[in-house]
């Protein structure tokens, strides 16, 4: 097992035990009867990949690794996103839709979970350039280039003063004679941007007013771009921005929606950011679980596997449980959002009133995925004893990314707070 420790704490017979071959093949035995035969040979096709990258590459997921690195091999084989075929960027993965974007997200968040979160949040500066790319030269570049994984990217909404309040930014988009704009302003917590060639910024024309909001793509190149790093120690692996955006121009061809679009542009983006998210919490509770399971039925105390003291089993089973059903849903969710995009001919051809009740499901699964994360990755390096805080597996990793995901992509209480105004559509549509 390619594990970097400073020193082994767990013996070698569990060592070993919990390879990534061991944990897949958990992940797999609970997933061989829920998944369709098709589902199940992609879920292993990215397993595999990921099983001889970490071979072959002697990763060992220690502190030094730069999981930045990695991103050209995965994005080679299409590994960044499968939401979409890619045809216009000439990829035409067979694989993809929303159902092949979550069992990818479940084999690499396994694999490696904050390599997992950084390229979600490449996907993030995807979905806009793909929706709008109008086949439009610039755009197309680099969409191929975040897609294939030359580049990594970034989305910028939050800024230091606006964070839930996404809709009410300070940062200033002035048009110019020749249709180009200047961008003036402040931004904070953009996963990815110190590292990242594309960002996907939102600015207003008037500050304070959504409906004034515009939505740029970037080039980090650009001179008005001046990005430092923020550094969370929960995801040490991974870098945040705070960008100051000084006179940076844009031009004509690079805005992906003009003054008045940018407020739909962001809405339309958070529904797959908060499924997304949602993939990740899951994929954490199954990385935690995997590891418990194989723990808890090899370590003995009091000459027997812990697993059989009821203190331990029945609150693995709890979690597993929990993890299970809502695992069961996600893949639901996905299932019914590809056959809507077969039915209607496209995710654009959808109907208001079916994209609006997923605006709601986004928001559940997000509130509800995260939380059970931020229990079940704690609880499961608890059922570990010292060995799950040790820094010998990757169980610290999913204790401490767990516990981020709750805020990213709009907090607890904002999900709370879009939920309960869909209650109310639901009891004006009902009553
Ligand atoms: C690891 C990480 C990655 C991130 N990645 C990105 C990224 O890639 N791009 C990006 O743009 N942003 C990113 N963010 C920013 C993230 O989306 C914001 O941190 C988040 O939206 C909350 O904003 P805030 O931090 O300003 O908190 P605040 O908005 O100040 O909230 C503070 C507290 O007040 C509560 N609160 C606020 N308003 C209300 C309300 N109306 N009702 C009830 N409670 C309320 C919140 O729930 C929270 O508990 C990231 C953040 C982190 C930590």
């Amino acid at each position: 097992m390619a594990n970097k420790f400073q020193t082994q704490a767990i013996n070698d017979e569990i060592m070993e035990a919990m390879s990534l071959k061991n944990r897949y093949n958990f992940l797999n035995n609970n997933l061989m009867a829920i998944l369709t035969p098709d589902q199940f040979s992609w879920l292993r096709e990215v397993e595999r990949f990921c099983m001889r990258y970490e071979k072959k590459n002697d990763i060992t997921h220690g502190p030094e690794e730069d999981v930045y690195d990695w991103i050209p091999d995965f994005g080679k084989k299409g590994y960044i996103t499968r939401a979409h075929a890619f045809d216009e960027v000439d990829q035409s993965y067979e694989q993809h839709g929303a159902v092949a974007d979550m069992l990818r997200y479940l084999a690499i968040d396994n694999f490696d979970p904050q390599f997992a979160m950084g390229s979600g949040a490449t996907v993030l500066a995807i979905n806009p350039i793909y929706w709008h790319h109008e086949d439009i030269p610039v755009r197309l570049e680099a969409l191929k280039q975040l897609v294939t994984g030359e580049a990594p990217g970034c989305i910028l909404i939050t800024e230091p003063e606006r964070g839930s309040d996404a809709v009410h930014q300070l940062t200033t988009c002035e048009e110019q004679d020749d249709g180009s704009f200047i961008l003036n302003g402040d931004k904070i917590y953009n996963t990815n941007a110190p590292k990242s060639k594309w960002a996907v910024t939102y600015a207003t024309a008037e500050k304070n007013n959504g409906n004034k909001m515009a939505q740029f793509l970037v080039d980090t190149d650009w001179d008005g771009w001046n990005c430092d790093r923020v550094f969370i120690p929960w995801v040490p692996k991974l870098y945040l921005g705070r960008e100051e955006l000084r006179d940076l121009r844009v031009p004509k061809e690079y805005i992906l929606g003009g003054v008045g679009k940018g407020r739909e542009h962001l809405f339309e983006g958070l529904v797959p950011e908060r499924i997304g998210i949602a993939y990740g919490a899951i994929a954490q509770c199954w990385g935690a679980l995997e590891y418990a399971a194989i723990y808890t039925n090899l370590r003995e105390q009091f000459n027997q596997a812990i697993l059989k003291f009821q203190g331990v089993g029945f609150l693995l089973t709890d979690l597993w449980a929990r993890t299970t059903n809502v695992t069961l849903g996600l893949l639901k969710f996905a299932e019914s959002f590809d056959e809507k995009v077969e039915k209607f001919g496209g995710e654009d051809k959808i109907p208001k009133n079916i994209k609006q009740a997923m605006v709601a499901s986004a928001s559940q699964f997000k509130y509800h995925a995260t939380m059970l994360s931020k229990d079940v990755c704690y609880e499961c390096a608890n059922l570990m004893g010292g060995a799950g805080l040790s820094d010998n597996t990757l169980t610290h990793d999913y204790v401490n990314i767990s516990r981020i995901q709750e805020i990213v992509g709009g907090s607890r209480q904002i999900q709370q707070y879009i939920m309960s105004m869909a209650l109310r559509t639901l009891f004006k549509m009902s009553v």
